[in-house]
């Protein structure tokens, strides 16, 4: 309602001049685009929320982009407020998935399109469309890798230890179950040794994937399990987790002497991770081009919003409880010391003297 108002207050002045803009909509706007990113403490949702107000704009949609510190509360009403301002769509990726339950019955009732991004919001009917990568195929990329570096480091048995990411965030659980389809038969047949015992999201999940608190509790495990026998390989599920991790295992002279360096994974491809690959310490990433995921969004309202279908490629892995939310999954690709040049600086994703 308030473009159309806007629109016919501003048409005339709008259509002489199609660059007219700040504060109100004109003529030449699409649509008024709400953008709600968890936080901007990782790097990868800076360049998710720059790459969707870039597209956004060049596709002619005004944008609200807002980050929330990884606060539940922020985030909640960042989002209120973008239904006050009159968005007609919004884009989230949640910092906890089962929480927006009330917020997107207001936006429901307001007319607006929800869109989960990358994370999938739970518990709610009100999700229209959710894209993201396959985060199954994430898990599936993480343990194949640790089990690669793990056979090219030495002879079984291997001493593992698992990390999961946060417990409120679905894709947690799908990163989880896809390593876990690599690692449990090595489990049971005993080349993978867990000598905590601690399997299970329940038992590894690290809430808000806090690199500190998976550093602390590495440093636990350290402790109470590996005083008399060495750690080959650590499953992590997130390159800020693998920091946290790959200090607490310097810490006790991992990488120095005979202690050679476990192998860890890691997910993101943020800069620090990278450089710790180049520099023989975190083993392995995955790659999610955030630019493809923001082109992929941006098309997807584009679509809704000009009454057409969406192109989406799954209709049944992602149940949120209510409903099973169409998605678009993109392709995750693991990157180690062999390739990180082709894929990463291949893509533009970074430049090479970003990452040496
Ligand atoms: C994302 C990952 C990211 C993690 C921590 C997950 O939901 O899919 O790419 O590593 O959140 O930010």
């Amino acid at each position: 309602l308030s473009a159309v108002m806007a629109g016919v207050a501003f048409g005339a002045a709008a259509m002489m001049s199609p660059m007219i803009s700040g504060g109100y909509a004109h003529a030449a706007d699409k649509g008024y685009v709400g953008i709600a990113m968890p936080t901007k403490s990782s790097a990868r949702w800076i360049s998710d929320g720059n790459s969707m107000v870039e597209q956004f704009e060049a596709a002619g949609y005004k944008t609200d982009l807002q980050y929330a510190e990884d606060d539940i509360p922020n985030q909640l009403s960042q989002i209120e407020n973008m239904i006050v301002k009159g968005v007609d769509v919004l884009v989230i990726a949640a910092i906890d998935g089962t929480t927006l339950s009330n917020a997107l019955e207001n936006a429901k009732a307001a007319g607006i399109k929800v869109f989960a991004y990358d994370r999938l919001i739970r518990e709610s009917a009100n999700v229209d469309y959710y894209s993201t990568f396959d985060n199954f195929k994430v898990g599936v990329q993480q343990a194949t890798s640790l089990v690669d570096g793990l056979a090219a480091a030495g002879e079984p048995p291997y001493n593992v230890e698992l990390f999961g990411g946060s417990p409120d965030d679905n894709n947690a659980y799908f990163f989880y179950n896809g390593a876990m389809s690599v690692l449990q038969p090595l489990i049971d047949s005993g080349d993978i040794v867990i000598k905590s015992g601690q399997m299970g999201m329940d038992k590894v999940g690290t809430l808000r994937w806090d690199g500190a608190v998976a550093q602390a509790r590495m440093d636990n495990l350290l402790s109470a399990y590996y005083t008399d026998e060495q750690i080959d390989g650590v499953l992590s599920p997130y390159d800020g987790l693998s920091i946290g991790i790959l200090s607490s295992l310097k810490g006790v002279g991992y990488g120095s002497g005979d202690m050679k360096m476990p192998v860890v994974s890691g997910q993101d491809a943020e800069l620090p991770s990278v450089k710790s690959i180049l520099a023989g310490e975190q083993y392995s990433t995955i790659f999610k081009d955030t630019r493809e995921l923001a082109r992929v969004t941006v098309s997807m309202v584009d679509d809704v919003l000009a009454g057409r279908e969406p192109t989406i490629n799954d209709t049944k892995t992602y149940d949120n409880g209510v409903k099973v939310v169409p998605s678009y999954l993109l392709e995750p690709v693991m990157v180690d010391k062999s390739n990180w040049k082709e894929i990463l600086v291949g893509s533009g994703y970074y430049t090479e003297d970003e990452v040496k």
